[in-house]
């Protein structure tokens, strides 16, 4: 008798029972079977006395594992005998486990006796919901060292076949993988089968209402995998969230409202309504305030009602608990902000469900409430005093309406142009997730920013990440991501989710570019922006391009940046920056090296390196660093070039900025002359120069859409970001 327990046990839909504590080992495995991930044949006892009639036919060494309540890990417990020569040693084996876990004041429900797998590598493979993502896997490798290594990927389910690999790739115990110290490689075709198995498109990760699912250790060898233990806790089966998209929505009244009515200004006592309609006067968008008795605010018409507005677009800031009320009489209007808080994130999820019901009732689409509004020059839309920017292509989202304003002015301080802002508040309604899909198709915007302080509705976002996927670049920024609220859980699995991890799985596998600061998202959407346009080899597709055949080195199919500036540490530390975010200072081709030297670039005596060093300041020759980027790309494409200049030289060994501005102008035309490379400006130690010179220099460079960090820090990141988004992909 070797099969396990008869048929797999039924866990489909919670909804047909009430969820049982847990499954025994036996029957996940039996389920583990059925779904075609290798387990040790086994068999089950009841009882010590039946275990070596169980354990005839299965071929030693043999294991014995008691199971039932208390039995979480069984190690501790003693409740794990392996190397058993066979059944006669099981049967004794079993009474011994049975005396010990009495005494220890637990009954196991019974015994598992099954045959011992080769050692291997000890890997863990799991999945578990997260609260604001849903199911997610987890691969690592520990069995017993798990905790301690603390070695794991994480990928939202379903898991590509790519993801399964990445995931596998980025463990810092990948060698043991590949055969370490002579030991031959594990089947790793086996390993992704597995995973993919567990967490990829259809696999038991849909069957199962996590909860959570561990199978550790698996154990790989070069024969294949195999899962030796196997954990299965059901959740309690809720929606990750509810979906509130309306398909199809339109959210172009959103950003360029035909007229806007502010709803809750006040015609004594100026207010935050007062204050949007001084906004909204420096847009010049048709206007309304709606208000029972004035005859006009600020200046501004006003209505009674604002079913009488006429606007597709309302504004609406009145007291939370009179908001629902307002909002009922929004017929004909297309969009409802409302700014006031006080909802739940106020613990008032009552008065917010009011809200949405209302919004519902009158045929709008609701954004907020705990918002500030949306921005968008080119539609007149503004939640900030003062001038509209220039109009542009960069969209950004945002759940925080203060951290929206500092980046649309700091950003147009540094040259960025919007298309769409949207603060979204406690998206009650309309989601980041919704509004990504709808930027995905609009002609307006090439590059998209957010700021998340929490996934909302993650599955969602999640899609509409992948929706846009290789078409719109996205840089997140996620505030409080090591402060994520996640469920104690008793099983490693769900402990270890817990970091916030979860947000990179989340740009790793949709192509996002995660960051870490407003700088830095800043920063990446500058570089976006600039580049928008050039058309630059892939990293990874390089061979692609009909460019010069590259040498297929592994180097050459990263992302390969050339750096150039003035000799000294900087350049040194350049490449250590570059080196941290992932680049890759490929070599030079030696067919350069006599032009190099022919112009006088490279350091005295030796061979031009990359970072390339040239003499750049007040005494160099401008021309120089357009000579030398022309004559270096036309014989390697480098996607990136990334020159740097140590500003302050201008002014010490020098006294006008005018070389500097030649350097900068010569920079712009090399950027003309190349529009399959991108070339970016690092403008060190800027703050020595007299005031004025920086922005003259990055309007010089803004002309030729290059654009310019003041550290190599900050170029680094927005040069990775573009390195990892490939179109198409
Ligand atoms: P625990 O509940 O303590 O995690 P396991 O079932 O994982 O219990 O068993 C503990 C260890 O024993 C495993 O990490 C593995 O190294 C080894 N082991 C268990 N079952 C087998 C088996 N069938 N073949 C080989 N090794 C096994
Ligand atoms: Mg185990």
């Amino acid at each position: 008798m070797t099969a396990s327990t008869g048929g797999p046990p039924e866990i489909s839909g919670a909804s047909q029972r009430p969820a049982p504590a847990r499954f025994a080992e036996h029957e996940v495995k039996a389920l583990l079977r059925e779904w075609g991930v290798a387990v040790p044949r086994g068999a089950t006892a009841a009882v010590p006395a039946e275990v070596a009639a169980a354990a005839r036919g299965l071929t030693p060494p043999l294991v014995l594992k008691a199971h039932g309540p208390g039995l979480v890990h069984k190690s501790d417990a003693g409740a794990v005998r392996l190397g058993l020569s066979g059944p006669a040693e099981a049967e004794s084996a079993a009474g011994e486990m049975l005396a010990g876990l009495v005494s220890r004041g637990i009954t196991p429900d019974g015994f598992l006796v099954e045959e011992q797998a080769a050692p291997g590598v000890e890997l863990i493979v799991g999945v578990v919901r997260d609260p604001g993502f849903g199911p997610v896997l987890l691969a690592g490798l520990g069995g017993v060292w798990t905790e301690v290594m603390r070695d794991t990927a994480l990928c939202l389910c379903p898991a590509s076949e790519a993801d399964a690999r990445r995931m596998l790739a980025a463990l810092r115990g990948a060698p043991l993988l590949h055969g370490h110290r002579g030991r031959p490689a594990v089947d790793s075709e086996a390993l992704v089968g597995l995973l993919l198995a567990i967490g990829g498109a259809q696999g038991l990760w849909e069957r199962l209402d996590l909860g959570e699912f561990e199978l550790n250790p698996v154990i790989a060898t070069e024969e294949g995998v195999i899962a030796v233990d196997a954990r299965y806790l059901p959740g309690t089966a809720e929606p990750t969230g509810p979906r509130r998209e309306t398909p199809g929505q339109d959210f172009t009244a959103l950003f360029e409202p035909r007229a806007v009515a502010v709803v809750g200004a006040s015609a004594s006592r100026p207010n935050f309504g007062n204050m949007f309609l001084e906004f909204y006067k420096a847009t010049g968008v048709p206007l309304v305030a709606v208000h029972p008795e004035a005859d006009e605010i600020n200046g501004v018409p006003t209505v009674p009602t604002l079913a009488q507005a006429g606007a597709d677009y309302a504004l609406v800031a009145v007291p939370a608990d009179r908001c629902a009320e307002v909002v009922r009489h929004a017929k004909g209007v297309s969009f409802v902000q409302v700014m006031s808080g006080g909802f739940g994130e106020a613990g008032a999820a009552g008065l917010e469900a009011d809200l949405v019901r209302a919004a519902r009732e009158a045929g709008a689409r609701l954004l907020g409430p705990n918002c500030m509004g949306v921005y968008s020059p080119r539609g007149g839309q503004t939640f900030i005093g003062g001038e509209p920017g220039p109009p542009g292509h960069v969209a950004l989202i945002s759940q925080s309406g203060g951290l929206a304003g500092e980046v649309v002015r700091v950003g147009e301080r540094r040259g960025l142009a919007f298309s769409r802002v949207a603060t979204v508040g406690n998206s009650a309604d309309v989601t980041p997730a919704e509004l990504l899909g709808w930027l995905g198709g609009d002609e307006h915007t090439s590059v998209v920013g957010m700021y998340l302080e929490d996934p909302r509705d993650g599955r969602a976002l999640f899609e509409a990440l992948m929706s846009v996927r290789g078409r719109l670049p996205v840089v997140l920024l996620v505030g409080g991501r090591s402060g994520q609220g996640r469920r104690a859980a008793a099983s490693h699995t769900g402990g270890m989710v817990g970091d916030g991890r979860v947000w990179q799985a989340l740009a790793d596998q949709t192509g996002a570019v995660l960051v870490g600061s407003q700088d830095d998202l800043i920063g990446a959407l500058s570089f976006f922006q600039s580049h928008s346009s050039r058309i630059v080899p892939p990293a990874g597709s390089v061979a692609d391009t009909a460019r010069e055949p590259w040498t297929g080195r592994d180097e050459d199919c990263l992302p390969a940046v050339l750096v150039i500036g003035p000799s000294g540490g900087a350049s040194v530390l350049a490449a250590d920056v570059l080196d941290a975010a992932g680049l890759v200072l490929a070599a030079l081709p030696d067919e350069t090296r006599d032009v190099l030297k022919a112009l006088g670039a490279g350091a005295a005596g030796t061979s031009p390196a990359n970072p390339l060093e040239v003499p750049v300041g007040p005494r160099g020759r401008p021309e120089l660093v357009r000579e030398v980027i022309g004559a270096i790309v036309a014989r390697r494409p480098y996607p990136d070039v990334v020159a740097h200049v140590n500003v302050q030289s201008f002014f010490t060994f020098g006294t006008s900025a005018d070389p500097l501005y030649a350097y900068a102008h010569n920079l712009a035309r090399a950027q003309r002359d190349l529009p399959g490379t991108r070339i970016t400006l690092v403008t060190r130690n800027g703050e020595c120069a007299p005031p004025g010179v920086e922005d003259e220099v990055r309007a010089i460079a803004a002309g030729a859409g290059i654009p310019v960090y003041r550290s190599m820090e900050a170029a680094a990141v927005a040069v990775a970001a573009a390195a990892r988004f490939i179109r198409g992909a």
